[in-house]
């Protein structure tokens, strides 16, 4: 391991779940290791273990996909430290790229060419003590803040962030029920009826399959 390797847990191909690009072929490399514990977190297995890969190797594998769209996702990518240059390293080999992020670490440091996904953790994920406020200030017109909402008590939390800090104002506002304990359609009914500014976004790869890893 050295300043130019990462602990990768998968690198793979499928259509991107989540976002504004929602539905677009997309490589996705996951970061090893996340120093939160989210109570619905789907990615558990990216906790541990993986595979040491220096960044050039990192290019070699996204290029093989042949495709336009890169995210980088975990656990938390910014848990590594190196992730700031594999992201710099995307946009100069001319990819959209988009980073996925608890909310919880730096964000400051990340390439303004990159899409940052940032979430901010509600008090259903169980680390709402977490959240990094002060990314906020950070946040560009083209980036993206995700909720993901456990229950009423949730999104009526969710509503009040999204005041306080004027955040659609900021960049677009996802608000996501966590999958098969929120149902969509009472979120929505919610959003609507308080005329929210926000997106309702449910996660696509869990209807296409399931919790299925690498997908
Ligand atoms: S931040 Fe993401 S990867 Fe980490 S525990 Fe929460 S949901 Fe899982």
């Amino acid at each position: 391991m050295n300043d130019s390797s990462l602990r990768i847990t998968e690198i793979f191909f499928s259509l991107q779940g989540e976002t504004r690009t929602v539905g677009l072929p997309t490589v996705f490399v996951r970061l090893t290791g996340c120093p939160l514990r989210c109570g619905y977190c789907d990615t558990a297995y990216a906790f541990q273990g993986g595979t040491w890969y220096d960044i050039e190797n990192i290019l070699h594998q996204v290029a093989s996909f042949s495709t336009h769209y890169v995210t980088v996702t975990g656990g938390e990518p910014l848990a590594q430290k190196p992730c700031i240059i594999l992201l710099g390293a995307f946009c100069d080999a001319g990819y959209e790229v988009s980073l996925e992020t608890s909310g919880a670490l730096d964000i400051s440091a990340v390439d303004q060419r990159v899409v940052k996904v940032v979430d901010i953790k509600t008090p259903g994920s169980g680390e709402v003590q977490k959240n990094r406020f002060e990314n906020i200030d950070y946040l560009l017109p083209h980036d993206q803040v995700k909720f993901v909402i456990c229950h009423r008590a949730d999104y009526d939390w969710a509503k009040e962030i999204l005041q306080q800090y004027q955040l659609n104002t900021r960049c677009d506002v996802l608000f996501s029920p966590s999958y098969q304990v929120q149902a969509p359609g009472e979120l929505a009914d919610w959003i609507l009826q308080d005329r929210l500014p926000v997106r309702l976004q449910v996660q696509l790869h869990k209807y296409l399959w399931g919790d299925a890893p690498g997908r």
